[in-house]
């Protein structure tokens, strides 16, 4: 484990509304981090011989504990990262039915089996890997988080959780939650920010490790990985393209691109990040987009404001880069005053390639627009880039909408619904986006290693 000598020993979160202060936690540090490892550890072989049905039964208790406590958890995140009330709420409810998905699902996840010969046969045993770090985001911290401890868990794995340092206090009472419901030493969280993630992440003590966060965090715990042998998945940024066909309403196009830019004011793996539309349609799709904008910056309780000041001056970066470089302001694209870390849903149009807007993930409330003159040509460049999280195309044309999923190579395409997606699915990420599947049933996979068993008899006597 490296030192931590020059990481800070405790993190202190400041109201995105208005800069007040939430709360101070310690940050876990080289001794705590060791101690909770070793507590997933001695726990570990007695949870991974708990019979499956049993760790059904027993997620389904600590699930039902925490919708007995969304209302207080959903308030907490509110506080800390500024998420608006409604979708605070609905994103605990969403880990709270994840977590039932998975007490279900873990008792019927099955192997396969193959036959040799009429007196032999093969068949696979799903493992548990051991000791899971979960190192887990702020933007949907209750969801995320839920997801990976539910499948880490009910395959018979012990978890460590690293919650975000944005989000100390909603992850740390996540993890007293559940963990009050599961046998002791199933679940430790250790609260800290990047230093106490690397601590977790490099211990040659755990056996995989679920990221879920930025693409540099990512590589670097990938990295780190190959040092200890961990199994990774890593679910990772992205730059996801929205490209508009001439043939479909402007105004519904235009809500489309608004909810997917502007929802949790852009801060989704998934946000409509980069807009390509068709010239035949682009000015009455730029006048609705510029008014929706301009109707969610007026009222509150429609757009969020930022997690913090750090991410603004990110996402306020991006804008005046572009804007520099050519790109020119429909709405928003001002700091406003006063206190917390609010921006405008902002909309930009003559936006190019080159510009860092297009090209990075910019994790705010920005739809940068650029005017093609065909879909092709939309396709051709939303197709560019080092990202491969997800993809959305508007068409009425079956062609089109088939061209896309031959030519984009994302992990998630939708055709004609920005976050459209069936319940309990499960994408993998491409290229700088991640790898592995991070949701769904495939995840139990991903938390089990499988073990070929070879039986035949033997020869007779
Ligand atoms: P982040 O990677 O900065 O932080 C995530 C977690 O990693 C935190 O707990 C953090 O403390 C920890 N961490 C940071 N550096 C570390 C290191 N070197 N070693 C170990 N742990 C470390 O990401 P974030 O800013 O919290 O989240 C936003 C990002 O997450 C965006 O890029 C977004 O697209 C992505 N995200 C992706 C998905 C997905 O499913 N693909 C879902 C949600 C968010």
């Amino acid at each position: 484990m490296t030192t931590t000598a020059t990481a800070p020993a405790e993190i202190t979160v400041l109201s995105p509304h208005d800069g007040s202060v939430v709360g101070t936690l310690p940050c876990a540090g080289e001794d705590e981090v060791r101690a909770a490892v070793a507590t997933a550890r001695s726990t570990a072989r007695d949870w991974a011989r708990t019979s499956p049905e049993e760790r059904g039964r027993i997620l389904r208790a600590a699930a039902d504990a925490l919708a007995e406590h969304a209302q207080e958890l959903a308030e907490l995140n509110t506080r800390e990262t500024g998420k608006l009330a409604g979708e605070a709420l609905g994103g605990v409810m969403a880990g709270v039915g994840t977590l039932h998905q998975y007490a279900e699902l873990g008792p019927v996840h099955r192997g396969r089996s193959l036959r040799g010969s009429a007196l032999a046969a093969d068949w696979t045993v799903a493992e548990p890997r051991g000791v899971v770090a979960a190192i887990t985001p702020w933007n949907d911290p209750v969801a995320v988080a839920a997801g990976l401890l539910g499948a880490a868990i009910v395959t018979g794995n012990t978890v460590v959780h690293k919650p975000s340092e944005r989000c100390p206090h909603t992850g740390a009472r996540l993890g007293e939650i559940l963990a009050a419901a599961l046998p002791e030493g199933v679940l430790v969280t250790v609260t800290g920010g990047p230093e106490t993630g690397r601590l977790v992440t490099s211990s040659p003590d755990v056996d995989m490790v679920a990221h879920v966060g930025s693409t540099e965090t990512g590589q670097a715990i990938a990295r780190a990985a190959l040092e200890t042998g961990a199994h990774v998945i890593r679910e990772n940024g992205g730059n996801d393209p929205l490209v508009v066909d001439e043939d479909v309403d402007p105004a519904w196009a235009a809500e489309q691109a608004a909810i997917g830019a502007f929802t949790n004011a852009g801060q989704i793996c998934t946000s409509v990040e980069r807009v390509y539309v068709h010239r035949a349609i682009a000015e009455p799709f730029l006048a609705a987009l510029t008014a929706e904008a301009e109707r969610r910056s007026a009222d509150p309780e429609l757009l969020a404001p930022l997690v913090d000041r750090r991410l603004r001056e990110t996402v306020h970066g991006h804008v005046t880069e572009a804007v520099a470089a050519g790109g020119t302001v429909l709405a928003g694209g001002e700091v406003p005053a006063g206190e917390g870390s609010a921006y405008p849903a902002t909309v930009l149009r003559d936006c190019t390639q080159e510009m860092t807007v297009m090209r990075e993930e910019t994790f705010g409330p920005v739809a940068p627009v650029c005017v093609v003159d065909g879909f092709e040509e939309g396709l051709r460049l939303a197709a560019e880039g080092r990202y491969g999280l997800a993809a959305t195309v508007l068409t009425g044309s079956i062609a089109h909408a088939q061209q896309a999923v031959a030519e984009l190579g994302v992990g998630t395409l939708k055709v004609n619904n920005v976050f459209g997606g069936a319940p309990g699915g499960a994408a993998q990420p491409r290229r700088d986006s991640g790898s592995g599947f991070g949701y769904g049933p495939e995840l139990l996979d991903e938390m089990t290693e499988v073990k070929v068993v070879h039986v035949e008899m033997p020869p007779a006597r």
